[in-house]
């Protein structure tokens, strides 16, 4: 049982997909009072979607260049305010990562905070990816649909959404009453060198995600996070081969060995659901 204890130690936390009833650990499996079962995979994740709902844009190839490009460091500023604030909050216990791709920051942040963290996505490859480079078994990684997630109300302090979509509804159900969002959009710099080989990109602005945000949330903090690096090529591909910028380009039109530096620029917005909504 030890290999699975960050379930054991969350299993308050979730809830049966199916009738919605607490569930608790049971030998390698979460199972409810109804004993609805889902296994936990030898890796270490929680699968609770009937079927594989990956997006074409994102798979198994997409998340091995992310993996990497993580790995590099070129997103660590941007992990290190992540980290910064946590260090500041006087009380937590319970932190989710929202659509955590192959869970890098997750993977981090559990090595530093003696706090359990859970982190699921969409994309059941990435969670195997996520699951997979942390030995530790320190997070409870799991497959799930942020539209509904088995998770039961108000138990969860930080939200930690790092460019990924919201759902501020789900959010709201989901956090405490001072629980907070750390959420993570791009800044209108972000990979800014490739947008200058598009003649007809549009300059990007975070303004209507900002927006939205402030629709649902107080903002109490919002932080830019910038940074240019030299690269080689090999990382230029990486990024070129990941970004939305590209979905719907022939990248061979592209003259990429022009680009020898990127800038990854984000911005941290953290904030708690606005209790009028
Ligand atoms: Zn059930």
């Amino acid at each position: 049982m030890a290999k699975f204890s960050v379930f054991k130690d969350q299993e308050s936390l979730f809830a049966c997909p199916i009738c919605q009833a607490p569930m608790c650990l049971d030998q390698s499996s979460l199972v409810c009072q109804t004993r609805h079962t889902f296994n936990i995979a030898k890796q270490g994740f929680v699968n609770f979607l009937r079927q594989n709902k990956g997006d074409k844009h994102y798979d198994m190839a997409s998340f091995e260049n992310r993996s990497h490009i993580l790995a590099a460091g070129y997103y660590d500023p941007i992990l290190e305010v992540i980290s910064e604030r946590l260090r500041d909050l006087p009380r937590y216990s319970h932190v989710l990562d929202v659509a955590c791709g192959e869970g890098y920051y997750s993977r981090q942040l559990a090595l530093e905070f003696d706090k359990d963290f859970m982190a699921f996505d969409l994309s059941k490859d990435s969670i195997l990816l996520a699951a997979r480079q942390n030995p530790q078994k320190n997070v409870a990684w799991f497959v799930g649909d942020l539209a509904k997630l088995p998770l039961r109300e108000h138990r969860i302090d930080v939200i930690l959404d790092i460019f990924s979509p919201a759902n501020y509804q789900e959010f709201g159900r989901l956090l405490t009453d001072q629980g907070l969002i750390f959420k993570v959009i791009p800044h209108k710099d972000h990979l800014k060198e490739f947008r200058q080989l598009l003649p007809e990109a549009q300059a990007y602005s975070n303004q209507d995600v900002l927006e939205h945000f402030q629709d649902s949330c107080e903002l109490l903090e919002r932080v830019m996070i910038s940074k240019t690096w030299s690269m080689p090529a090999e990382h230029v591909q990486a990024f070129a081969e990941m970004t939305p910028l590209f979905f719907h380009v022939d990248k061979k039109t592209l003259d990429l060995t022009s680009v020898r530096q990127l800038t990854v620029a984000g911005e941290l917005l953290i904030g708690r659901i606005k209790n009028d909504k």
